[in-house]
């Protein structure tokens, strides 16, 4: 026979994205879905939750445990703020590959779990967008910001998202922050008549968060020069366009030691 799969465990496999990760899992011949971790379902067949087939693949209600039993190679998160932090430690800790898509950390968590994966000798993922469209505008954006230096960002989600901004907002906005002096935007003397109307503030530039019912994930990032602007948007209209990345991320972690910061910097 050919190499081994990978062997992969779909950590919050019930939502939206997690299920839509369990079927592109499904389909890669290089990888092997092997179980998955939700609160309330333990023992339960996947496929009797989702509806399609999912092999012999099981629920389970504790990560270590899904992680030992399975033989797990990588861990793929898409949960909440509030839980993914636990999971990486536990991932890590047992020398399985993370790959997260689930946003809200900080810079000093993420230089921690580093320091870990390395001293684990594995390779790991956290990627505030998994889609190439998306890791494309923020390349783009970091160009434009070099000479079009004045920029907000607005971003929509659809209303269940617990994070604000994005973590692609954030992203996009350390990576313009690396090509632009920090410096103050609008009038000096500007004042909000309703608070928060001109939205965060990143070293100056703005940033938005509209939450509504019928988005999946946007974002436009607006550059204002004398008597033009440029507008660079992407748009998720579904959660397929994040699985070609998650994929290639399950098998690109493998041939790395540390925890990589966001898609782009495994492309080339
Ligand atoms: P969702 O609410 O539909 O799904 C989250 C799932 O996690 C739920 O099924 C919930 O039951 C489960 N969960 C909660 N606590 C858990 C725990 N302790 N153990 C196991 N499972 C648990 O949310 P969603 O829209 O699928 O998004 C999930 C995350 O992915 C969010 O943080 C979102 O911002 C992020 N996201 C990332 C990308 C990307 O490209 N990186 C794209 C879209 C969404």
């Amino acid at each position: 026979m050919g190499e081994e799969k990978i062997r992969v465990v779909v950590v919050g496999a019930k939502g939206k994205m997690g299920r839509e990760t369990v079927k592109a899992v499904m389909n890669d011949p290089e990888l092997d879905f092997v179980g998955a971790v939700d609160r309330t379902l333990d023992g339960v067949q996947v496929s009797e939750v989702l509806g399609f087939d999912c092999g012999e693949a099981a629920f389970y209600n504790d990560l270590g445990k899904a992680l030992i039993d399975t033989n797990a190679t990588v861990m793929i998160d898409f949960t909440n703020p509030s839980v993914v932090k636990g999971n990486l430690d536990k991932a890590i800790e047992l020398g399985v590959r993370p790959v997260v898509g689930t946003t809200g950390m900080t810079p000093e968590e993420i230089a921690n779990w580093d320091r870990e994966c390395r001293e684990r000798e594995i390779g790991g993922l956290i990627a505030p967008n998994f889609a190439i469209g998306a890791i494309l505008m923020m390349r783009f954006s970091a160009m434009a910001a070099k000479y079009m230096p004045h920029v907000e960002i607005i971003e929509m989600h659809h209303d269940q998202k617990l994070d604000a901004p994005s973590g692609t907002a954030l992203k996009t906005l350390e990576l313009i922050a690396k090509e632009r002096e920090a410096m103050g935007q609008g009038h000096p003397n500007e004042h909000e008549t309703i608070t928060g109307s001109r939205g965060g503030d990143y070293e100056g530039m703005r940033v938005h968060s509209v939450r509504l019912p019928g988005y999946v994930a946007h974002q436009q990032v607006i550059f204002g020069g004398l008597g033009q602007t440029l507008t660079l948007r992407h748009d998720s209209i579904n959660r397929e366009s994040f699985m070609p990345g998650v994929v290639m991320s399950c098998k690109m972690v493998m041939n790395y030691t540390g925890l990589v910061y966001g898609l782009e910097n495994l492309l080339d």
